[in-house]
């Protein structure tokens, strides 16, 4: 068992019979006993151990604390774990399944049984799984929180029906790193590291990612040194070495002009490049008349990016040249040592930010830190995601709704367009789940989604999965109340360091209940009211869907202890512990445990530590059968294709590409349509300022960051969050503002092409000059009183329709203390609660990612005179014109051999082969 080096915290031995004296006595000394329970945090994907606290005399939890144990956290979490406790305690909850009895977006909802859900869900979803139709019933999850667990599910259904978030958040970052190595996540190992160069400041102090958050400064008190790109004074940004803020739109220059200084200065790692990088091919296709030799490659390389000089990223993206050549050698000093990262910032927000993730992993090749310690990981490295039982086969179906065939190259699921591809008439889906998903709030376009999602012609039957009420949730057929942290099982592992690690999710009180020697069948019988988990709503219901097993979808819900018996939650994870898990049968063994009880006791595993250079792994007896060396170039061949490197004399796995090596350049980017971006080049955003005219209020908007504390649309029902964080006034550099006449304070209209919102103004020196910024997850509404939207975070707004198609909120009421089981609510102080901007966006989808481009073209003036603070505006009759628009911009599949995408590449829950076929 690993531990942290925290100050204190309670022994392991004590989680049973832990005292301390209760805070809200002092000045009194009086005594609490608890018993402590590992579970893992909800409120972001980097699932950091928590513990909660549980009173022996009630049986609540009274706080959440970090668990020491766990590998990723280390016990540290950021203010949102221990905020699982309002998320739990909020007096706004939904507690019990509730149906519609008004029109879809009335708010006039009465309780129902969870028989019933399941009666009314498996037989529409059995229609539908009878007639064939295997692209109609759709999952549609904001925050997953499980690994794997949802992929069974549909699998086990045979429908092509998973949709994620991922095309508003992660996408372009994706593409950029699975062209390099089949890998579409860098793992960077900051704590290691001698240099750190960070495009994700956002995510690291922003978002989420405690964990990469405190080793970031570990890797700087160890004398590591950090730069960080962002046109906003970050959090991070605020304690780097170096604080670059470019142009937006202009990384992926600057990063191509570090490359320029590395190649020009000879600053690389000459050795990997020649061992790992497609260098052949790039002399094939890029450069047919230069020496077939690495020589010959160098040479060419670079001559190639020679035009990227420092003077002209210098004009390009607004940084001094000096800075550009200092960082440049300060990475290649670092060598393999250098860490770095982008997932949202500028890959997120420009048109072509895909390319952004590549020219920054293009670094990491060029020095040899890819695998590498204190270098850049690939998330195959230090993701452990263990295999359940009996998996069912890949799904025999292609669903346009989700990889629509415009874009072939996504990264992945064309989410944020669903209205819009419903409203051309492709499909309608009959059955659908929106869990812990907010798209009416979250999505560009919002107003689209709330027309498609009172349609019933277009969404049949639509459940959402909640804990806690939303912007979407108020249109749904069904709103089911799910667990929040405390209340559920799941596994999770994410990419925290350079090691791999599973954590356990748990229901506290169903475990305090089984430690007391209750018998517990269902997870609801210990949550409150008739909160369910989903892990046990999915079996109930695919049983259901199947009850004799004629569809073939039973028998995986059967229980592989009992045969013929429903598996209970216990019994899915006591197998997968027992066999997927390595190292963890015998750590439990040590303790007199089963692999269950440990993870119950401790909540997370270290699988292993160290998982450098995971290209050097030697292939294997079995591996090796029947192949073939090709000596000229060292590669390892079967039937006919790459298998695996040999490097250092011996054969070696390599990386997930079809040369088995890092690709410089990308064949598959030929073969589909882009031969222009076969290597990485720098593209021009849509924002670019050469688009701008300043003198007529046009400037470049960024609302890609938010504030550390929130979460997304989740945050609502977490009163402490809302106290630390309820205003998102919008930045604005001094030049700007005087300009303008603005002051802080003043009122701003916000002008984009589909609408408008009205905002404050934060006048500032933490952003470049020329452009404003406004961070989401904030300006949460409500229609009705009690129905839409937690009142911690909420103001109550009236929706005006203004004909044609357009239409405007206007705040009726701020947020004010209201009357409820929990005393605090009486004591809200704060009344704002931001302004909500994502509404005025029309979706920008990237043509060779599909990520949307979040930077928005606005024109920015001082408020109107019939402007209101947090008006917000939007006309929807333009939103399908832009939506086409930007459609045009694709190059749709079929690729070579007819497919709908590359075979080798990503995809969600991936269907059988058969399906690519464009037919
Ligand atoms: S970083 Fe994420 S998982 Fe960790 S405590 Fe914060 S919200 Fe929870």
């Amino acid at each position: 068992m690993q531990v942290t080096p925290l100050e204190s915290f309670p022994p392991f031995e004590q989680w049973d019979d832990w005292v301390e004296y209760d805070a809200k006595a002092w000045p009194r000394k009086v005594e609490k006993r608890y018993t402590l329970v590992p579970t893992t945090c909800f409120n972001c994907e980097a699932a950091c151990g928590l513990v909660a606290y549980v009173d022996k005399e009630t049986s609540e939890v009274r706080k959440l604390e970090g668990n020491p144990y766990h590998p990723g956290s280390r016990g540290k979490n950021c203010a949102k774990g221990p905020a699982t406790l309002n998320q739990v305690q909020d007096p706004q909850r939904i507690l019990y399944p509730l149906k519609r009895v008004g029109p879809r977006g009335s708010g006039q909802f009465e309780r129902t049984t969870w028989d019933h859900v399941l009666d009314v869900f498996a037989a529409k979803i059995r229609e539908s799984l009878v007639a064939g139709r295997k692209t109609e019933v759709m999952y549609h999850v904001g925050r997953p929180g499980h690994d794997g667990y949802m992929d069974r599910v549909l699998q086990s259904w045979g429908v092509d029906g998973h949709n994620s978030h991922t095309n508003v958040c992660s996408a372009a970052a994706r593409l950029g790193y699975a062209l390099w190595s089949g890998a579409d996540r860098p793992s960077p190992d900051h704590e290691n590291s001698k240099f750190m160069l960070l495009l994700s400041s956002h995510l690291e102090t922003g978002h989420y990612f405690n964990p990469h958050a405190q080793r970031i400064i570990e890797g700087k008190m160890r004398g590591a040194k950090i730069a960080v790109i962002d046109v906003r004074l970050s959090n991070t940004a605020s304690m780097a070495d170096w604080w670059v803020a470019t142009w937006p739109g202009t990384e992926a220059m600057l990063l191509l002009a570090f490359a320029h200084v590395i190649l020009r200065e000879k600053l690389y790692d000459r050795e990997f490049l020649e061992t790992w990088v497609n260098w052949r091919e790039y002399l094939a296709a890029q450069s047919p008349t230069s020496p077939r030799t690495f020589d010959g490659f160098l040479a060419a390389v670079t001559e190639r990016y020679s035009t990227y000089t420092p003077e002209r990223a210098s004009k390009e993206c607004g940084i001094e040249e000096s800075v550009i050549v200092d960082i440049a050698r300060e990475i290649g000093k670092a060598k393999s040592a250098f860490a770095s990262h982008v997932w949202r910032n500028a890959a997120s927000g420009n048109e072509g930010g895909w390319q952004v993730a590549r020219c920054l992993q293009f670094l990491c090749v060029l020095v040899g830190a890819v695998g590498a310690e204190g270098g850049t990981l690939l998330n195959t490295q230090s993701k452990f995601v263990p295999p359940p039982f009996l998996k069912p086969p890949p799904q025999n179906a292609w669903n346009e709704l989700l990889y629509p065939r415009e874009w072939p190259l996504s990264h992945h699921e064309l989410s944020y367009l669903l209205p819009h591809l419903l409203m051309e008439g492709k499909q309608k889906i009959s059955t659908y789940f929106t869990r812990v998903y907010n798209p009416v709030w979250t999505n560009p376009d919002g107003m689209l989604w709330e027309q498609v999602l009172r349609d019933e012609s277009m969404i049949g039957l639509h459940a959402a999965l909640t804990p806690t009420w939303s912007e979407t949730a108020q249109y749904a057929d069904y709103v089911l109340p799910m667990g929040h942290g405390t209340e559920r099982h799941d596994l999770m592992s994410s990419e925290t360091h350079g090691a791999k690690w599973l954590g356990f999710r748990q229901p506290v009180a169903r475990v305090v209940a089984e430690r007391a020697g209750r018998k517990i069948e269902y997870t609801y019988e210990t949550n409150p009211g008739e909160v369910w988990e989903e892990d046990e709503f999915w079996i109930a219901l695919s049983w259901r869907i199947d009850p004799d097993g004629s569809l073939g979808i039973r028998k995986y819900y059967e229980s592989p202890y009992r045969p013929g018996q429903k598996i209970t939650v216990d019994e899915y994870y006591g197998w997968i512990f027992e066999n997927s898990v390595p190292g963890l049968p015998a750590e439990a063994k040590k303790l007199g445990m089963t692999p269950l009880e440990y993870m119950r006791r401790h909540g997370a595993f270290l699988v292993e530590k160290d998982v450098y250079d995971s290209h050097m792994r030697a292939l294997s007896e079995k591996e090796l059968a029947g192949t073939t060396t090709d000596a000229s170039t060292s590669t390892v061949i079967s039937a006919g294709k790459p298998a695996g490197i040999v490097a250092d004399g011996k054969p070696r796995a390599g990386f997930a590409t079809l040369s088995k090596r890092l690709e410089i350049h990308s064949q598959t980017m030929v073969d589909w349509g882009w031969p222009e971006y076969a290597l990485p080049e720098y593209i021009e955003s849509h924002v670019h300022r050469r688009h701008m005219d300043r003198s007529k209020g046009e400037m470049c908007l960024v609302p890609t960051f938010r504030l550390p504390t929130l979460i997304h649309t989740r945050s609502g029902n977490a009163k402490w969050l809302y106290e630390l964080s309820n205003t998102n006034p919008v930045w604005i550099h001094p030049e700007d503002a005087d300009r303008m006449g603005l002051v802080t304070g003043d009122l701003m209209r916000i002008s984009t092409r589909i609408g408008h919102f009205v905002n404050k103004a934060w006048v500032t020196e933490g952003l470049r000059p020329g452009i404003v910024a406004c961070s989401h997850h904030l300006g949460r509404w409500r229609l009705f009183d009690d129905v839409g939207a937690d009142k911690w975070a909420s103001a109550l707004v009236r929706k005006d329709d203004l004909g044609d198609g357009r239409f405007r909120f206007r705040r009726l009421a701020d947020i004010a203390p209201f009357d409820s089981a929990d005393k605090d609510s009486k004591r809200i102080w704060w009344t704002d609660g931001g302004v909500h901007q994502n509404l005025t966006f029309p979706v920008q989808p990237d043509p060779v990612s599909g990520m949307h481009c979040w930077h928005q073209a606005v024109t920015v003036e001082p408020a109107r005179a019939d402007d209101q603070y947090a008006d917000v505006e939007v006309d929807t009759r333009k939103s399908m014109a832009i939506y086409r628009e930007w459609k045009a911009k694709a190059r749709p599949a079929p690729g070579p051999g007819g497919l709908r995408r590359p075979l080798h590449f990503a995809r969600a829950v991936k269907p059988s082969a058969d399906a690519y076929r464009l037919t």
